[in-house]
Order: structure tokens, then sequence, then C-alpha cells
């Protein structure tokens, strides 16, 4: 089914995502420099070498209680960008309906509109809040 995406500047969040990559990135390069174990030594050197794009790819084998959070979230980046590279960035994966583009800013990986995704977190983590 055809979304429509154009009311969406993607460019603007395609820049924010790539940035809050980058600074994913950095930060966990540090994390698994502070942990000076040689296994994570030698994983920040991979990390290091890693393209962004495949950043995604080499962390989603590893299973690091440090950086579980960041390496969570640079799996929601990748999958935003590829949602930006199938156009349907800003499109709400269950009822298609155009994501509010405040609650983009505020949430540039949100794949759900705020009606959905209240519906989504009540079905799957009831004891949770949702997300704005
Ligand atoms: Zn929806």
């Amino acid at each position: 089914m055809a979304q429509l995406t154009a009311s969406v500047d993607i460019p603007h969040f395609d820049n924010m995502l790539r940035a809050r990559l980058r600074a994913l990135g950095a930060e966990i390069r540090e994390a698994l420099r502070r942990s000076d174990t040689e296994t994570y030594g030698e994983l920040a050197g991979r990390v290091h070498d890693a393209e962004e794009e495949s950043l995604a790819d080499l962390l989603t084998d590893l299973n690091l209680a440090e950086i579980s959070r960041e390496v969570q979230e640079v799996r929601d980046i990748d999958a935003a960008m590829r949602r930006i590279a199938d156009h349907t960035y800003g499109s709400c994966i269950d009822c298609g309906d155009p994501i509010d583009s405040a609650r983009l800013e505020a949430y540039p990986t949100a794949k759900r509109c705020l009606a959905c995704q209240r519906g989504h977190e009540l079905k799957f983590a009831p004891t949770r809040p949702p997300k704005l």
C-alpha cells in the first residue's frame, strides 16, 4: 500500500538520525574503551573500523549489558534509516497514517503514531506508561 510521506522533511530527520548514530558510535567506543578487558578492547577496534551503516550489524550479535541501551538505539536508528530508504519513514507501521511531526522531532525513530504506540505498549508492556 502506497503511503504518503511528502509532508515529512526526510533530509531533516535523516540528518538527525545520522548525527545521533555518530554520537552513539562514539559513546559505544568510549564504553568499550573504559572496560579494559581484552575482548572489549578488540571490539572497540572493530567498532572503530566499522562504517556507519554496518555499526548496527556489528553490534547486533553483541550482548553487552553496559551498552545494551545504546545498542538498542543503534538498532532503532538503523531501522528508521531503512524506512527512509523504503519511503515509508514517517508513516505508522500499524495503521499507515502519518506520524505527527512533533512526535518525530522528539523520537525520530518512532515507527508508530501515538495511538498505535499506546495500543502496542498496552498489549506488550502493560505496566509501563506509554512514551510520548
Ligand atoms: Zn498508527
